[in-house]
């Protein structure tokens, strides 16, 4: 967070949220559990059960759910919101999925084909399991230098390493295999034993209970890094094979990383590809140069309260409308 989003958190008070009832919102997240996982350790924290059932209650006590279909037929309410989660971890089926079911909230699993099933797994994702191996055997620093060589990146401390490890170019990524095998990770028996991503068999049975599906790119590649040809095909793709595997005549799509540096012209052939296409964003309570592009926020911070998270956001708005941020100017 920046430095006007910590100074906003922490004048935020939750008895300011009845003013920002009419502000629609669109939380996401990626993950609910329990206990820590090697694949996502080191990429992000998040809320265990309980307090994603805590915000489930926040939210319901303060906003009406909207659902998937309103969005689908344009129309958005005031004061409702809508869920999202993003990259098809399996904890969306076991966790979320009886949780809303049981609440009656719908909500919408935005995924990257290339990981269903467990076949191959996102290459950040390895840096995780590779980061927790390393602290298993407490940073041995010939393992960090080896690495750092591999990746030509020098390092001061352990968190410098991990920061810059974490941060390697979408083009190295099959660099990372080299390391595992150095590392003598079996990747393989891993995705096999922690099946770490969704089923087709579980998103069909979701899809039957009334929960809507979308595109995040076949691979979640940073689209930064891709030329525009490629950015394109990586997300219709995602979008296609869902209308290809299941029962799906919608297209719905969530941008992977951060939807920032997006080109106008992508967006523009994404909505012609589909004139009710609905695309997610990650920018805030900001406004997008078309009614179709949705930007939500994260409540995925587990050392943040819900409710000053949702000021926050509001309060942020009007300050990105005073400094002529809210409108997002697309290049
Ligand atoms: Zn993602």
């Amino acid at each position: 967070m920046g430095i006007v989003k910590d100074i906003l958190y922490k004048i935020s008070s939750k008895r300011f949220l009845p003013v920002f009832k009419d502000q629609s919102i669109f939380p996401y997240y990626h993950i609910v559990r329990n206990n820590q996982v090697n694949h996502i350790e080191h990429l992000y924290s998040f809320k265990n059960k309980e307090q994603f059932l805590n915000d489930i209650d926040i939210l319901s006590n303060n906003y009406r759910p909207l659902e998937p279909k309103e969005l689908l037929e344009n129309s958005i309410k005031k004061n409702t919101f809508l869920l999202s989660f993003d990259d098809g971890l399996k904890e969306v089926y076991t966790v979320i999925y009886p949780i809303l079911k049981k609440k009656n909230i719908k909500a919408i699993f935005f995924i990257n084909p290339n990981f269903i099933d467990n076949k191959e797994g996102l290459y950040k994702h390895y840096i995780s399991i590779i980061i927790s191996n390393l602290k298993g055997k407490n940073f041995e620093i010939s393992s960090l230098d080896k690495i750092s060589d591999i990746f030509s990146f020098s390092y001061t401390t352990i968190e410098d390493f991990k920061q810059k490890f974490t941060s390697i170019k979408y083009a190295e990524r099959e660099k990372v295999h080299d390391v595992l095998n150095f590392l003598d990770i079996n990747i393989e028996d891993y995705l096999n034993i922690h099946k770490p991503y969704i089923t087709k068999e579980q998103i069909q049975e979701m899809i039957k209970d009334g929960f809507y599906f979308g595109g995040h790119t076949m691979g979640h590649p940073p689209l930064v890094q891709l030329s525009h040809e490629e950015q394109k095909v990586e997300i219709i793709n995602s979008i296609d094979w869902l209308k290809q595997n299941f029962d799906i005549n919608y297209s719905l799509f969530s941008f992977p990383f951060s939807d920032r540096s997006i080109s106008k012209k992508l967006l523009e052939e994404l909505l012609e590809y589909d004139n009710d296409i609905k695309i997610f964003g990650n920018s805030g309570l900001k406004k997008d140069m078309d009614e179709r592009i949705i930007q939500r926020f994260s409540l995925e911070n587990p050392n943040k309260q819900t409710e000053k998270s949702i000021v926050l956001e509001n309060l942020y708005k009007y300050f990105n409308m005073v400094i002529g941020k809210y409108h997002i100017k697309r290049k």
